[in-house]
């Protein structure tokens, strides 16, 4: 898996996990997390996703104590 354009081809702007109905989201949820996080693992911003405000927030949480747990990559340094 390279790199493939993102941020291209998206019309959908639903919130995944209001679909999903995911009332918490869980930081050891590294999976469902990861596909909120780039390549370099930066959270992909809300504009993209379609992420809803709350889950937004939710995720950003998530996401940095997934990445303080080393559950998610930090950004770049990963990549050398
Ligand atoms: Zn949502």
């Amino acid at each position: 898996m390279a790199k493939d354009g993102e941020g291209k081809g998206l019309k959908k702007k639903f919130c995944k996990l209001c679909i999903e109905k995911v009332g918490f989201l869980d930081y050891k949820d590294d999976k469902r997390l990861g596909r909120f996080v780039t390549d370099r693992g930066k959270i992909v911003p809300r504009r993209v996703s379609g992420t809803c405000a709350m889950h937004q927030k939710q995720l950003t949480v998530a996401i940095k104590r997934a990445r303080l747990l080393a559950l998610l990559p930090f950004t770049s340094d990963f990549y050398r």
